[in-house]
């Protein structure tokens, strides 16, 4: 499969602690033993821990010393779990952790597949908003940057929107109300709305220009987000305004909870795409069930499947097989209602690959 969404991953072996990979992320004095505390409870920590543990052939109890083993030779063990998971490519957000952009080609070594990389625009206009910037410098800031990425190569851009002022996108908000919210005290991260607001119409547009797709975070993200900020309907203004249906737009994560809705604008809008990924890691048996449901109303050319992978490469491998877990259980619904074999099989191999290699052009 081609992984659409992903981020990049440890480029060294040892211990694994699954109790880390959580969507808690709070640094506060406790933290980390609430997430230990609250590890072995979560679906998601069981069914890594006993399908890893059938991979290493051990007892689930044994996984994270069996993986400080296995792991000894770095390259080769993180090669076999994207094998493992048929990862063929993956379309990359490089711009955590700091630095992680300079080793786009070790990833790639080290995956055994190709990395196409996508910009994200937020560590640009969160930097400039911090330095007291205005809007005419932001606005030129990202278009550069856009401009180069896609003079390097890179296959997309991407917008965090949601982990900052939200999804609400006014696309007629003027330079002077963008000017303004810049005038604020509240924390660079919620600041600025309509100055946000106005430089994502504007990367709409130029991406567009380009020919370059734009991924929007959508739904469930770690515990930095106002989930409530990240409901796709709420950029529906958007879509409907000549910037937002210029370009094509993926939004990611399978929009958890708001699959239905993501299934909506992908049927009903021209340009929107679906990607189905993390909630396959954090909520990995509801993923047929999502999966289903996007089929069952979205054009499928317009499905695309990832793993939003990060920090350790088990997560993409456990994403992808969770994907194919899922896919498995959809299409045999899907060929009890009917469905040819046929058609089942030119949606598979455009959800796993097809479709991302249209889209981003690899
Ligand atoms: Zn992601």
């Amino acid at each position: 499969m081609i992984d659409d969404h992903a981020h990049p991953f440890n480029l060294a072996g040892g211990p694994l602690d699954p109790a880390a990979l959580s969507l808690d992320i709070g640094t506060e004095p406790g933290a980390e033993d609430r997430r230990r505390s609250l590890g072995p409870g979560r679906l998601f920590q069981e069914l890594l821990t006993v399908r890893l543990a059938e991979y290493l052939g051990c007892e689930p109890a044994e996984v994270p010393q069996a993986r400080a083993r296995a792991s000894a030779e770095w390259e080769p063990y993180v090669g076999g779990l994207f094998r493992n998971a048929a990862i063929t490519g993956i379309v990359m957000d490089p711009a955590w952790p700091p630095g992680a952009a300079e080793n786009l080609e070790r990833y790639a070594e080290l995956a055994g597949c190709l990395v196409h990389p996508i910009l994200r625009l937020e560590p640009i206009v969160d930097r400039l908003i911090d330095e007291g910037a205005g809007v005419a410098e932001i606005v030129d800031a990202v278009g550069r940057a856009m401009g180069e990425a896609a003079s390097r190569g890179w296959v997309g851009f991407k917008t965090i929107l949601a982990y900052r002022t939200g999804l609400a996108v006014n696309p007629d908000v003027t330079r002077q109300e963008a000017e303004t919210s810049l005038r604020s005290d509240v924390p660079v991260r919620r600041r600025g709305k309509a100055c946000r607001d106005l430089v994502l119409r504007e990367a709409l547009a130029m991406a567009a220009d380009i020919g370059l797709p734009f991924q929007i975070h959508t739904g469930m993200g770690d515990s930095e987000i106002r989930l409530g900020e990240s409901n796709p309907l709420q950029l529906e203004e958007l879509l409907h305004s000549p910037a937002g249906a210029a370009g094509r737009i993926v939004l990611i994560h399978g929009s958890y909870p708001w699959t239905d809705e993501l299934a909506y604008l992908a049927a009903a809008r021209p340009n929107v795409w679906a990607d189905l990924s993390l909630c396959n890691i954090f909520s990995p048996l509801t993923t047929a069930n999502r999966l289903l449901r996007l089929v069952d109303l979205a054009p499928t050319s317009r499905i695309l499947l990832a793993t939003d992978g990060s920090q350790e490469p088990e997560l993409f491998w456990f994403a992808a097989v969770v994907l194919r877990d899922a896919w498995e259980q959809a299409r045999s619904t899907l060929a009890a209602a009917g469905a040819r074999a046929s058609w089942l099989d030119e949606v598979e191999v455009a959800i796993f690959e097809g479709n991302a290699r249209t889209l981003y052009g690899l």
